[in-house]
Formats: C-alpha cells, sequence, structure tokens
C-alpha cells in the first residue's frame, strides 16, 4: 500500500468525480489525507472523510495565500508555462481571517487527522517594506494560531513553505519537541532540512521533484541524505502531475493520488533501495505521523 499524505480531492477540480477519484485510489491500496486550504475546503475535505471508512481523511487549515486580499491566483506557475490552462489552475483568494473556534470545531471531527495546510508563503509579495512586513507579520499571526490549535487537540500540522524557509524555522524553533508535522512540498536546501530534521519533522515529496525548477535546490541530494523514516508521499493532486502519469503530451492534465506510485518509484530509484521498503516505511510514517 501507498499513503498520498497531500492529495486536494477536495479541491473544486474533483467536484464532479471525488467519490470515483477516492474509489480507484482505495482499489489501487492507496490511501489519502485532504488537506483544507481555506475554511470551505477544510470542511469538505472533513464532509468527503466522513463517507469512508478507513483510507481517506481530512485535513482542516488556513493556507497563508488565502489570508491575502481578494485576487486571482495561479497555484501552479510552473505548468502554466506550458502555455495552456484548466480552470481549476487558478483561484480565487478570499482574504479570510482565521477563526480559531469554527477550525477548532471541524480540528475535533473524527477523520480530521491535522492541521494543513498553513505555513508561510513569500513567493507574491506586496511591494514596499511595509506591506511586505505587513503580510509577513499577518500569516505569522495566522500560523501561530493554527500551532496553538494542534497542539490543543493534539494533532500534527501539515506546513506549507514557499520562499520563506529561513522564517519558518525562526517560527519553529521554539516549539521544538512539543510540535508534530511535515514540511509539505519540501523545497528547502540541505542546511534547512537539517533544522526541519532536528524540529522532528517529517518531509512530503511530490511530482515537483521530476521537475528542474532552476530556483529551487536540487532534491535530489536531500532525498538521498534524508533517511526514509523521515519522508512522506505526496502528490499535491491537482497540481503537480508526475510526466510518467501523463496521456499523450497534455501537461495540465489533473494529478491524483493513485499517481503518488510515480513518487515512490522515483524516489525508491533515487535511493537505490526497492520500491516495496519505500512503500512500507513511508505508509509507516504516514501512519504514525498522523495517528491512522
Ligand atoms: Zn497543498
Amino acid at each position: 500500500m501507498l499513503v498520498d499524505a497531500h492529495g486536494h480531492v477536495n479541491f473544486s477540480a474533483f467536484k464532479n468525480d471525488a467519490d470515483a477519484v477516492l474509489k480507484s485510489a482505495l482499489e489501487g491500496g492507496t490511501w489519502v489525507v485532504m488537506p483544507g486550504s481555506q475554511y470551505s475546503t477544510s470542511r469538505r475535505a472533513v464532509e468527503i472523510a466522513e463517507r469512508y471508512g478507513e483510507g481517506v481523511y481530512a485535513a482542516v487549515g488556513l493556507h497563508p495565500i488565502h489570508l491575502s486580499e481578494k485576487r486571482k491566483m495561479d497555484v501552479q506557475e510552473v505548468q502554466s508555462e506550458n502555455g495552456k490552462e484548466e480552470p481549476w489552475m487558478t483561484f480565487e483568494t478570499n482574504g479570510e481571517e482565521f477563526s480559531y473556534e469554527k477550525y477548532r470545531e471541524l480540528g475535533r471531527r473524527e477523520k480530521a487527522v491535522a492541521i494543513g495546510e498553513c505555513g508561510l508563503d513569500y513567493y507574491t509579495e506586496p511591494k514596499g517594506r511595509e506591506k511586505r512586513e505587513a503580510q509577513r507579520a499577518k500569516q505569522k499571526a495566522a500560523l501561530a494560531q493554527q500551532v496553538r490549535l494542534a497542539q490543543e487537540l493534539n494533532l500534527p500540522l501539515i506546513f506549507h513553505c514557499r520562499k520563506a524557509h529561513e522564517d519558518l524555522i525562526e517560527f519553529l524553533w521554539p516549539h521544538k519537541g512539543a510540535i508534530r508535522g511535515v514540511a509539505h512540498c519540501y523545497t528547502g536546501d540541505m542546511k534547512q532540512a537539517e533544522k526541519f530534521f532536528e524540529l522532528g519533522l517529517f518531509f512530503g515529496f511530490n511530482g515537483l521533484i521530476f521537475k528542474e525548477v532552476p530556483a529551487l535546490p536540487d532534491p535530489t541530494e536531500i532525498i538521498k541524505a534524508l533517511p526514509l523514516e523521515r519522508i512522506v508521499l505526496e502528490t499535491d493532486s491537482p497540481y503537480l502531475i508526475p510526466p510518467q502519469a501523463i496521456v499523450g503530451s497534455d501537461p495540465t492534465m489533473r494529478n491524483e493520488p493513485l499517481f503518488v506510485k510515480y513518487v515512490a518509484e522515483e524516489i525508491a530509484r533515487i535511493k537505490g533501495i526497492s520500491m516495496d521498503e519505500v512503500a512500507l516505511v513511508t505508509s509507516k510514517n504516514a501512519k504514525s505521523l498522523f495517528f491512522i
């Protein structure tokens, strides 16, 4: 079996066939954790997960990008470079304020196994130092509340981090030993990985490891250096489809949890170990991280 520790089957890209996608994942021996990115998608994740027994779970949280004022965002800068865009590749931020009470209510539901995704995202920042600092402070305030919620509910955290690794490390350091979680879609460098390792976090890898993104550190060396016992597999569906899953030549194809097997294969290749070992250990990791 495999566990997709980060697959947004709760997103609108799956609004017509979430159950079919989850059914094929389960039939293919793949469990799924669906993180929320705002209140509506967090609630949907819980509602979907509640229709299932073992194998389908939710996480509830507010993604830092959704704290921004209403504007249209392109989630998939990497894919949209290919020129073609599907409606689900863009979304609107809605300037949500984190409501501790509302998220606590969701987080207490049995199928909610983590708080997230939450974190820091400095990819798109306003111009001018003052505005930039204000946005960063807002993200840190929402993150602080989510860390507190995770501690209250004794849940792990799913951290999203883009161009903000140093700040996230500094932010989390005082909580060392008091939090559990995963650095989802890890894009930091080796030195930063050592810090996240010391914080006791797991590292999530997904289809991004197949892409050469010049602005990002090469994940291969980091995957080699990390013990398998700290790695979980992700898809970040509907985004970041692994190239092997693309039928024909359509790079805008929707990713889904079943395709996590390609990430598993690539990690096995990079580490020079068997696919069985990757499946066994990463599934065990996800189960112990999320208590599932
Ligand atoms: Zn995500």
